[in-house]
């Protein structure tokens, strides 16, 4: 695991030595590197403290590159410690004993220093630290504390279950947004129990709808029948381990399936931040028409004609502030009523519908409730004073159980038509049309003017 980012080089030549030095502190971020020219050294710093990353030369004047690996994988204390062999000539001899003298990676110094610094960037994203949330079902306890022990030691953390009935209910919880959140599963496939891990893979593919990538499982068989295997991929798991298990081909798997759910991950934000930039106004922060048009009508849908309510607040005389205080002012003033309307109406779309004007959406509240919102939003705008600058709004309310059956375009019209009369009764007021459909003396939902 990089985690300190202390990392040893170990090469009999000093010119050697300074360039490798150079390029791991150039690409690794806050690297810390500790160089050796002998064997001997090294041991000595090994026994000091704790690496990282171990690299050595494969002919020391002192001793033999594998043999300092060997020497690493014998240790207790850097037994995990990767080390990268860096041989001018990438003989024979590493590539029959390199890897059970327990090398990580070679690098072949004839591709030149430039490429090195290419490899070790890809080494270390391939060998960070592992992070995440393991669900393990297991019914042997046995065989749980030890593999426990394996995850844990890497970084990872483990929530053990001792049944697959006990898995699917923290896995139908994670689905609905409840409880602990796991990044992998990893399952026996024989329990004890009525389901097997078999029947926990369906139920979590088929009826929870969890791709391989949104949530990989790793499946453990206890033994290595091909068709067994083959039943395990057909159920939906990413790949699979036998018993018992070997730690390192556990981590490595462990590993390439952790980064499948990362990677899924990342996207996942990423496409959520777009599509949030997208449907945001970037100088109110208030959602965008576009945002109102492609899901207005559907959430008037969902409130079914109970409590439904469009508002209309437009700025009164902005012209002027423009006009008099300049654009840039006008624009503070509409950013700043952007922010006031997200305040008061977590619960709504708040969109802005024009230049300044907003149309909020808000389902569930009774003509009231909604008529004093309305007029709250007024007063705290008048006192609002952005920039210094007197701004007061007028305000139409338009609802769905004052006109039955409206579509949402008819509905934000009524609404305008209650601004329309607020403008013209003098603004800095609330008003809100009822009826059927006609136009109607708008009230006065409150004192104003
Ligand atoms: P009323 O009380 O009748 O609503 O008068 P008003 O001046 O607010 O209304 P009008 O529609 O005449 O003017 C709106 C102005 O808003 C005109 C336009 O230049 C300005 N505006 C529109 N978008 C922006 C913007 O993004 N920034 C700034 N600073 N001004 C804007
Ligand atoms: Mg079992
Ligand atoms: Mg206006
Ligand atoms: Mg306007």
């Amino acid at each position: 695991m990089m985690t300190q980012n202390r990392i040893m080089v170990v090469d009999s030549s000093a010119v050697s030595r300074e360039i490798v030095a150079r390029i791991l502190r150039n690409t690794i971020e806050g690297a810390q590197v500790i160089t050796c020219a002998s064997g001997a050294e090294a041991l000595a710093a090994l026994a000091e403290g704790q690496y990282s990353l171990v690299t050595t030369s494969l002919r020391l004047s002192d001793m033999d590159g594998l043999d300092l690996c060997r020497h690493l994988r014998s240790s207790r204390k850097q037994h995990y410690t990767p080390v990268i062999v860096i041989s001018g000539d990438a003989d024979q001899r590493l590539l029959k004993a390199g890897f059970s003298a327990g090398v990580t990676d070679y690098f072949d110094k004839s591709l030149g220093y430039p490429a090195f610094g290419k490899f070790i960037k890809t080494f270390c994203q391939r060998n960070h630290g592992l992070v995440g949330r393991v669900l393990y079902i297991e019914d042997s306890r046995t065989a749980a504390t030890m593999t426990m022990r394996i995850l844990q030691k890497h970084g990872l953390q483990v929530c053990h279950v001792l049944s697959a009935e006990e898995g699917l209910e923290r896995l139908q919880r994670m689905r609905a947004g409840e409880g602990e959140s796991f990044d992998i599963v990893v399952t026996d496939l024989y329990l004890q129990s009525e389901m097997t891990g078999g029947d926990l893979l369906q139920a979590l593919r088929n009826r929870l709808h969890y791709s391989q990538q949104e949530l990989p499982v790793l499946m453990i068989t206890g033994n290595d029948d091909i068709r067994t295997q083959v039943e395990a991929f057909h159920a939906g798991a990413n790949d699979f381990v036998t018993k018992p298990l070997i730690e390192e081909v556990l981590m490595a798997r462990m590993r390439s399936l952790l980064m499948i759910k990362h990677q899924y991950d990342a996207l996942e934000r990423q496409a959520q931040n777009m599509e949030q930039v997208a449907s945001t106004d970037s100088l109110t922060g208030v959602r965008n028409r576009h945002y109102l048009l492609e899901n207005g009508e559907r959430l008037l849908q969902k409130a079914a004609g109970k409590g439904f309510w469009a508002m209309i607040v437009d700025i009164d005389f902005f012209k002027k502030i423009n006009d008099n205080l300049g654009h840039l002012t006008g624009d503070h003033v509409l950013a700043a009523m952007g922010g006031l309307l997200n305040r008061q109406f977590p619960d709504a779309m708040v969109v802005r519908f024009g230049g300044e004007e907003f149309a909020l959406l808000l389902s569930g509240s009774g003509r009231e409730e909604v008529v004093q919102r309305g007029e709250t939003l007024r007063a705290a705008t008048e006192a609002l004073q952005p920039e210094g600058v007197k701004v007061t709004v007028s305000i139409g309310i338009a609802g769905v159980e004052d006109h039955p059956g409206v579509d949402l375009n008819a509905l934000i019209g009524l609404a305008d038509k209650a601004l329309y009369a607020a403008k013209e009764g003098g603004r800095n007021q609330v008003r809100l049309t009822l009826g059927n459909d006609a136009i109607h003396p708008a009230i006065t939902a409150t004192a104003s003017v």
